[in-house]
């Protein structure tokens, strides 16, 4: 058993995406082009906002995000305590210092009362201006936008929506990747819209945001490449990816996302007397990235994987650390307990296999093991 099985799709998939794949080739045209435009606008109706901009991986989209938004050093951004490393990394790098907050038990998502305290809490310090929220769309699930957006506007900060996990999640019919000022998503294998390589993309509804992407992640060009107005990066999505992304778009569309809930659905009525099942809120659709249960302790937690893995099940601990004890946050770290719901969570979740291709059969012999285990 696979933890994603991205054979078994490819093998669903293999002919259109081959003729894809080699209409590129026999085209010779691989940067740019039609098939990443009408990816582009694909996205975009997808998710419900009036631009896509491709680019070339989820870090990358985060980053043209920020730079977008003019954050700058001396200003933070608020970002979840539980992610993965990308979401801070790119505040980080941008010259900025991320604040971390802590999570929702339930959701693993970026508490709004948690965000609410850290906001008043640097605007008290008057060290760093508070600019940007990112939040983040874990296993799929949105962020409580709802709540956050409210708190955006209080306090007159711009969001950032990474939605690299939350392609494909709803919440009362609209869309992930359409709740932030830009919202960002990745293509990498694992996700759940995957391509065969690195990939990403940015969503907005503001014509002036998605003008200055288009210019930021071709060199700042202004009415060509070779003239510059800005400092920019090379950040594009080439076209073989476009090519390969374009009929699993349609695969997502057309049964791939109620395919991984249904499985979700299997493992939940098998497990849910016997470990913390995940919890998608009322109005709320995910994606599914991540089927992650939660045990009682840490000792429970290892235990069971490596009972796992001697009945050749894979499973994965997604996170085993938290951002604020990451080494290469050392400096903005504010120490230990400061964020008890997510070391609990590293200490106590785990992500078992999950994809659209996952059959009952599967979902019993994984659930079984867990079910064995645990009595
Ligand atoms: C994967 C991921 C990213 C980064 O995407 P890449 O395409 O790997 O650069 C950013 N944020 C989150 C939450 C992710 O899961």
């Amino acid at each position: 058993m696979q933890f994603r099985d991205l054979k078994i799709q490819y093998r669903a998939l293999k002919a259109e995406i081959d003729a894809g794949i080699s209409d590129v080739l026999e085209q010779s045209s691989f940067i740019g082009g039609r098939k990443v435009e009408l990816l582009e606008e694909r996205l975009a109706e997808y998710a419900g906002v009036r631009h896509c901009i491709s680019c070339a991986n989820g870090t990358d989209a985060l980053t043209l995000a920020l730079m977008a938004l003019d954050f700058q050093a001396g200003e933070c951004a608020f970002v979840p305590d539980f992610t993965f490393f990308s979401t801070g990394e790119v505040v980080a790098y941008a010259g900025g210092e991320p604040v971390f907050v802590d999570v929702d038990e339930k959701t693993f998502n970026i508490n709004p009362a948690a965000l609410e305290k850290a906001i008043l809490k640097v605007k008290e310090e008057g060290r760093l201006i508070p600019k940007v929220i990112i939040a983040v769309d874990l296993f799929g699930l949105p962020a409580d936008y709802e709540a956050i957006c409210k708190i955006a506007k209080k306090y007159d900060l711009c969001l950032i929506e990474d939605g690299a996990q939350g392609f494909g999640g709803e919440i009362n019919g609209k869309r992930a990747c359409s709740f932030g000022d830009i919202s960002t998503t990745s293509f990498f294998p694992a996700k759940p819209l995957g391509c065969y390589g690195d990939g990403g993309a940015l969503f907005t509804d503001r014509d002036d945001l998605a003008e200055y992407l288009h210019s930021v992640r071709v060199h700042g060009k202004g009415t060509n490449k070779y003239d510059n107005v800005r400092i920019g990066m090379n950040s594009r999505l080439d076209a073989i990816q476009a090519a390969v992304l374009l009929p699993k778009l349609k695969a997502f569309e057309d049964y791939e996302r109620e395919a991984v809930n249904r499985a979700a659905g299997w493992y939940d009525a098998r497990l849910k007397d016997y470990v913390t099942i995940p919890e998608i809120p009322a109005g709320f659709v995910s994606s599914r990235a991540q089927y992650t249960i939660r045990l009682k302790n840490e000792t429970e937690r290892d235990r069971l994987q490596n009972c796992l893995k001697e009945a050749d099940i894979p499973s994965m601990i997604y996170y085993p650390k938290p951002m604020h004890s990451q080494a290469a946050f050392r400096t903005y770290s504010v120490g230990k307990g400061s964020f008890p719901v997510s070391e609990r969570l590293c200490q106590t979740v785990l992500s078992l296999p999950m994809h659209p291709y996952l059959t009952e059969d599967d979902a019993e012999v994984v659930a079984d093991a867990v079910i064995k285990f645990l009595k």
